[in-house]
């Protein structure tokens, strides 16, 4: 949207090509739900880019192998440059033994499922009641936020590879649950790894308070749910019953040894079972490889070599190693180009950055792809392939549809349909009225 917002103010002729029918991605289906004023704000940035006359939406086609459209269909359009800002919608392989079994799931799983995208609105979660979250980021924060004011368990621990002191969340995040903290359990688990934090130097009293000063201006409590944290942990297997369900995970247990600035954690082979009913990794995402576009270790690959007038310039053009070559006129942004990292400010800088790469680009063209020969191609190759695209018009019905369901809102206090079916009939229906 950023990418989209800057050249069209610049005047060019933007197509957003969208697999979901509504916009935003992660800001609609990432951002947890009750951050409404941060919502709130960003869609009506969207709406409004939206109703420029330069701005042609396309939701409900993916770009992909076998998908409505491929790489090469979207390059042979004929627009004068493309631009993916696809996100990161691979899950990182956790790689770990039992990590099929049921009640294993990734973050992105969760988060879907609470702000209900289709394909995850509707199913079921059950995660018994322990849950053991890996990760210490403002991800893992917001699946304990929704697991203790949603789902209401009766317990929720972090699993954080390293300490306290190298927890990577927002400390305003924490506001949402830190009234669910165990702070007994927490006080005995800085205990458990007292000399540990000692050894690189920090201090036991002095963390556990910085630790806990940040529990303030905690939301009231909704729940029983008591919110605890196991450090210096790194989860080598699940352990399952009988039944392929999660009993337990095996842990190994860390020391921190110093690296520059920073710290590392090393393994000291010593393992322990803990028991607990399911198990969310969220430890960060990876781009989507199957996209079709170069790939590696990740991440879409991007241009190595400094070339053009500005050395920004490589940084978001997409590269093919095979070839050597730079893929003419095809940028990358956003997650697509660095995934997982920053919250939308960041990605919106991204986006904003990039399409100042794309204006240079464009200047260097003698001609740009005719927009309404474009848009009929497109028009023309997604009847083709019996897509369903969804326009402006299509967005804004679905927009008064949903709204007339208030009254039937779920756990999170809101209505969205959770399957294009249902969000395609409204539409029609909508239209034809
Ligand atoms: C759980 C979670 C919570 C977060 N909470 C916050 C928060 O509270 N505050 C904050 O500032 N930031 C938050 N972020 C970060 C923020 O969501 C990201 O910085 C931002 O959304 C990244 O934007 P993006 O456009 O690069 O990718 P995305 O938001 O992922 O957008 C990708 C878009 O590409 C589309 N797409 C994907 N694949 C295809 C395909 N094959 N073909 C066509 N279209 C495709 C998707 O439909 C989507 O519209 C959170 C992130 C996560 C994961």
């Amino acid at each position: 949207m950023a990418v989209a917002s800057s050249l069209s103010k610049a005047g060019h002729d933007i197509i957003i090509l969208n697999r979901d029918i509504r916009f935003g991605g992660l800001a609609e289906y990432g951002i947890f739900p009750s951050k409404l004023k941060l919502r709130g704000g960003l869609k009506k940035q969207y709406w409004e880019l939206l109703q420029q006359k330069n701005v042609h939406y396309f939701g409900n086609v993916s770009i992909g192998n076998g998908k409505d459209l491929t790489v090469d269909d979207v390059r042979g359009l004929g627009a004068s440059a493309v631009v993916f800002t696809i996100g990161a919608q691979g899950t990182k392989a956790i790689g770990v033994e039992g990590d099929s079994a049921q009640g294993v799931f990734h973050a992105k799983d969760v988060v879907y499922h609470y702000n209900r995208l289709p394909g995850f609105g509707d199913r079921p979660f059950e995660v018994g009641k322990h849950v053991c979250v890996i990760g210490a980021g403002d991800v893992m924060v917001d699946i304990a936020h929704w697991l203790v004011r949603y789902k209401k368990v009766e317990r929720v621990t972090a699993i954080v590879r390293r300490g306290p002191v190298e927890r990577k969340y927002n400390p305003k995040e924490i506001r949402s649950i830190c009234a669910n903290m165990d702070l007994e359990g927490i006080r005995s688990e800085f205990e458990r790894i007292k000399e540990r934090l000692a050894t690189v130097g920090q201090n036991h009293d002095d963390v556990l308070k910085g630790f806990t000063d940040e529990f303030t201006k905690c939301e009231p409590p909704v729940s029983e749910t008591k919110m605890g944290f196991r450090f210096l942990a790194s989860p080598k297997r699940i352990l399952v019953d009988g039944h392929n369900r999660v009993r337990a995970l095996e842990m190994e247990d860390n020391r921190l040894d110093p690296k520059g600035e920073d710290t590392v954690a090393v393994g000291l082979k010593q393992y322990y079972e803990f028991p607990c009913d399911a198990v969310v990794f969220a430890v960060g995402d990876k781009v989507d490889e199957t996209v079709g576009l170069p790939y590696k270790n990740g991440t879409f690959i991007t241009n190595p070599n400094k070339t053009g007038n500005d050395p920004d310039d490589a940084l978001f053009q997409a590269y093919d190693e095979t070839s050597g070559k730079v893929m003419d006129g095809v940028f990358l942004a956003g997650w697509a180009r660095k995934a997982s990292e920053g919250l939308v400010g960041v990605a919106k800088r991204d986006g904003d950055w990039c399409a100042e790469v794309v204006e240079r680009y464009l200047s260097t063209k003698n001609s740009g792809g005719d927009a309404k020969t474009v848009l009929d191609q497109l028009h023309s190759l997604l009847r083709t392939r019996q897509s369903r695209p969804v326009d402006v018009n299509g967005l804004r019905a679905l927009e008064v549809a949903e709204r007339s369901f208030a009254g039937k809102t779920d756990c999170i206090g809101e209505f969205k349909f959770t399957a294009n079916q249902d969000m395609l009939a409204c539409i029609e229906q909508r239209k034809s009225s």
